[in-house]
């Protein structure tokens, strides 16, 4: 899988970054099932214009600390700098062209990344001749839009996707598997990834900077190959954000694009906290392969009950995966380190599996004869038919007499019954009612 194109947001508070951020974003966030748990952050979404996908980041929701105003505004310009492939540069057509914009037009023009200039809050035909004040920023044609009505926004999209760099190839042949590590800081990533590749029958081919700014190691272990996705995130530190939280979470949100297995690692010394779960809220939504890695292992006092509990916290803390395996492990000590890549390959054939039909359609009927389907306003669900229509989330299509009667609780019904009888460890599994025709 290429990495989208990144389109960032860059302006100063209140010129209305997050209110087109959210128009942009908005049908996407809108068909992602809402999974209870799953902490959403509203600096990062993907979005869709011309049958062109990219991601979309707001730089006004990144928390750069307590710096004073300016400088964080030009930290945020940085980031947008390092990360976008397009930066919108947003101002406000009420106020005019102010001190700040130039100054952030400065910082943008500096760099050679394509700049698309947006003129919000023009909500009216009238209001248009506030624009031309802005060609003095220097990037050509000002586009007026506005956040509130939803003006202007095709044409802003048209120059943002023009922009884009051509469709590149995929990068690796079908069957290496792709796996990233994300996680909190210190929770051992780098460590881990150092202890995978010492291992006895690991086969280290190459570790090159491939696309982009990621860099890639692939491997071989026994016949198969692997690439751990992004270490470069891992092993370049030291710039001020790359600690803000956020910003590490922007990091993850690439890797995990790219990737068919995520692990998400957890450190046993520290226990659960809110960014692990906003972490792995991420892999779920993104519809890959999951593994809980908790690391760390060696380091803490245990008696025979640690595990269970253990695992009983996360299973509580993160519902939302309830298919994903865990393993407790060291990358100290090596402890249960040599079951990991057989998990990954494990996980990566259940994310790529294609059961048949006429097995499915069985399992299907048999599950509703078990549980008889809902009702609503006296109409019952009927169920006709059960297709497999992709892969890297297996995902299922069921055709039925009125898609609104296929409550919540009957689809995770039926989602079990699909995993109890093909497996589907360690993937999510999307299933769509459709009316049929
Ligand atoms: P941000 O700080 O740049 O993310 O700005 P917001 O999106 O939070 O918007 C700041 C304020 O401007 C809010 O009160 C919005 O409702 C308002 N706003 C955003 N877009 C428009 C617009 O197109 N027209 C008008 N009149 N107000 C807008
Ligand atoms: P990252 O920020 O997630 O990449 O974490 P690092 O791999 O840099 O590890 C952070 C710290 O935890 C380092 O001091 C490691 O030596 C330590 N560490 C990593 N894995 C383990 C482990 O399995 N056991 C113990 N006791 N310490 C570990």
């Amino acid at each position: 899988m290429m990495p989208n194109p990144v389109v960032a947001i860059v302006g100063r508070p209140n010129v209305g970054k997050s209110t087109i951020f959210n128009r942009i974003a908005g049908e996407r966030i809108s068909i992602v099932e809402d999974v209870p748990g799953v902490t959403r952050d509203r600096i990062y979404s993907s979005g869709e214009w011309l049958n062109r996908k990219f991601n979309i980041i707001d730089t006004g929701g990144i928390d750069i600390g307590d710096e004073p105003f300016l400088a964080q505004i030009r930290e945020q310009a940085e980031i947008a700098i390092d990360e976008a492939d397009v930066i919108i540069f947003m101002t406000n057509g009420r106020d005019g062209v102010t001190a700040t914009d130039e100054e952030v037009a400065r910082i943008l023009r500096r760099s050679n990344k394509p700049v698309v200039l947006a003129v919000n809050k023009i909500d009216n035909p009238e209001m248009r001749e506030n624009i031309y004040d802005f060609y003095t920023l220097g990037f050509g044609e000002p586009y007026p839009i506005s956040g509130t009505h939803g003006l202007g926004l095709g044409d802003l999209l048209d120059a943002v996707v023009a922009h884009f760099p051509k469709q590149e190839q995929e990068d690796y042949e079908e069957d290496v598997i792709k796996f990233c590590l994300i996680g909190r800081p210190n929770v051992g990533k780098s460590s881990l990834v150092n202890a995978i590749l010492g291992e006895d029958r690991v086969i280290v081919s190459d570790i090159a900077g491939t696309t982009r700014d990621a860099v890639d190691t692939n491997f071989t272990r026994e016949g198969q190959e692997y690439v751990i996705i992004d270490t470069a995130g891992m092993r370049k530190r030291g710039k001020v954000y790359e600690s803000t939280e956020k910003y590490s979470v922007l990091r993850a949100l690439k890797a995990i694009e790219r990737s068919d297995v995520v692990l998400v690692v957890l450190n046993a010394e520290e226990g659960i906290i809110e960014q692990d779960k906003k972490i792995a809220g991420y892999a779920h939504e993104a519809g890959r392969a999951v593994i809980i890695v908790v690391n760390k292992w060696d380091a803490i006092e245990k008696d025979d009950k640690t595990l269970i509990e253990f695992e009983r916290k996360i299973r509580d803390h993160f519902q939302f995966l309830d298919y994903a395996p865990i393993i407790f492990v060291s990358a100290k000590t090596k402890q249960r380190l040599h079951k990991l890549l057989p998990m990954i390959q494990m996980v990566s054939e259940n994310h790529a599996m294609r059961v048949q039909t006429n097995v499915l359609n069985e399992v299907i009927m048999d599950a509703v004869a078990m549980n008889p389907t809902p009702t609503h306003n006296g109409q019952r669900l009927k169920i006709y038919y059960a297709t497999q229509v992709a892969v890297k989330p297996p995902t299922f299509v069921i055709f039925v007499n009125d898609p609104e009667l296929m409550h919540f609780s009957y689809e995770r019904f039926l989602e079990n019954r699909i995993r109890d009888a093909f497996g589907f460890e360690g993937t999510p599994i999307k299933i769509i009612a459709r009316p049929r025709k």
